[in-house]
């Protein structure tokens, strides 16, 4: 008998219907004789339904009370989805974040996990009930108030609940049947991985593929859980992401793992590029510019500067878009201080990554991605590079068609296309 930790997403739970096939797979693994914890976020687009509400009625709407709002959705399916077990005849209890002891710093919003005391749970499931816990969210010992861990932060729910019951693995169930070389909403010949790193992951998460929420897989890392992605609508085999040390369990299957070179290509849309045109080409601008910068809390992506000419040059960097207004307002407001000359806003911005621990070991991989971006006549505005990835920034409106032929430059395209089962990505 195992304990194992499964977290159903958003599209997985989207209607009712949905929510009795989560409950058959969760009573499928009890009656297997497995002690089951159950994570489960928001039915369907909930979260974003939620949050347009918040806007229409204040545009900033004030943070403790945007956590109130949006710690309802997972209230709702965790709910039902207890109720759904219960007509099936097997005993389901839910608990709140704050119930299951989701201890979070008091950062509303983005909170982070501090603490997990799981002592009801535990309760629960010594008396034979399964469990199932809202995702998403928190509570914070200091303000006594409900937090949530950030835009797909039932992931980490599900992971911080395995490492505190030392659960044998946490399967986190979604629309597709795994983590593929690209996102198949974007490739759709992506072919499923058997296994990725957990470093590989971090980069694919960082870098738009929201398959895996980052902190999800960092405090896998740090806690040594072992993750399964894997889809809700099917019953085969997904992806599991291995920590270093940590073995594959197909690998006693007598499987053979051949190591790729790329894991996979990554997009992502959701950054915008601020220039800031015209900077003195002395020392301590680049210090000034991204100090006001990190006051205006903008999170920067990418850097270039230009060589100078004239004495002056330009810097330009990516934000998320949701911080680029902040960090335009801030640098507008000391331009004289600065002496920069003028702001160019553009959220036309696309980011291709190519990521594979393979790197390190083998050259002209980021060759054969110029290559492949210069064949199809994609032009590169930025380029930046870690140990095991490249990423260039394009024009947004080229990034798909870019992102294909890269993905076929590394031989990575699969013979047929990907079933995507459900949800409206977004
Ligand atoms: P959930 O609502 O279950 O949390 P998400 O929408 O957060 O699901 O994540 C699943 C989606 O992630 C898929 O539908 C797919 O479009 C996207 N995705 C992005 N990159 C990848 C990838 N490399 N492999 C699989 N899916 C990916
Ligand atoms: N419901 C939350 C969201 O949409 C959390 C999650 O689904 O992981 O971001
Ligand atoms: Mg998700």
């Amino acid at each position: 008998m195992a304990l194992i930790v499964q977290k159903y997403g958003g599209s997985s739970v989207a209607d009712a219907e949905s929510i009795k096939r989560v409950a058959k797979r969760v009573v499928d693994t009890r009656r297997a004789g497995h002690d089951v914890v159950v994570a489960v976020s928001a039915m369907g687009d909930t979260t974003d339904e939620l949050l347009d509400l918040a806007n229409e009625v204040a545009p900033i709407p004030a943070p403790r009370e945007l956590d109130m709002l949006l710690s309802s959705g997972e209230r709702i399916s965790m709910a039902l989805l207890a109720m759904a077990i219960h007509s099936m005849g097997f005993e389901a209890r839910s608990f709140t974040g704050s119930q299951a002891g989701m201890i979070t710093d008091s950062q509303h919003g983005a909170a982070r996990i501090v603490d997990v005391t799981p002592v009801r749970l535990r309760e629960a499931l010594d008396e034979g009930a399964i469990v199932i816990v809202a995702g998403f969210q928190g509570f914070n010992r200091d303000t006594r108030d409900i937090t949530t861990l950030g835009r797909g932060g039932s992931d980490t729910t599900a992971v911080a609940l395995a490492a505190a019951l030392d659960a044998d693995v946490c399967e986190i169930y979604s629309d597709v049947d795994g983590i593929y070389t690209a996102d198949p909403r974007v490739i759709p010949k992506a072919q499923k991985l058997d296994h990725v790193s957990t470093e590989e992951m971090l980069e694919l998460a960082a870098n738009g593929a929201k398959v895996l929420y980052i902190r999800a897989v960092e405090y896998a890392r740090r806690h040594g859980v072992l993750i399964h992605s894997r889809s809700t609508f099917s019953s085969a085999e997904g992806t599991y992401v291995l920590g270093e040390g940590m073995k594959n369990p197909r690998e006693a299957e007598g499987a053979v793992m051949e190591e790729p070179i790329v894991a996979g290509v990554a997009t992502d849309f959701s950054h915008a590029k601020i220039t800031v045109a015209g900077v003195p080409d002395v020392p301590g601008k680049a210090a000034e510019i991204f100090k006001i910068v990190a006051r205006s809390g903008a999170n920067v992506d990418m850097i270039v500067q230009n060589v100078s000419a004239t004495g002056r040059t330009d810097i330009s960097f990516t934000v998320p878009k949701a911080d680029a207004a902040a960090a335009l307002k801030s640098l507008a407001a000391e331009q004289n201080e600065v002496g920069f000359q003028n702001l160019v806003h553009d959220d036309q911005i696309g980011k291709l990554s190519v990521v594979g621990a393979g790197m390190r070991t083998h050259s002209g991989v980021s060759a054969t991605l110029f290559e492949a971006l210069s064949a199809g006549g994609i032009n590169i505005e930025m380029i930046s590079t870690s140990e095991i990835r490249i990423s260039v920034v394009l024009r947004g409106d080229d990034l798909a068609e870019a992102a294909r032929t890269v993905h076929t430059a590394y031989g990575l395209d699969g013979d047929s296309d990907v079933t995507v089962h459900a949800g409206t990505g977004r």
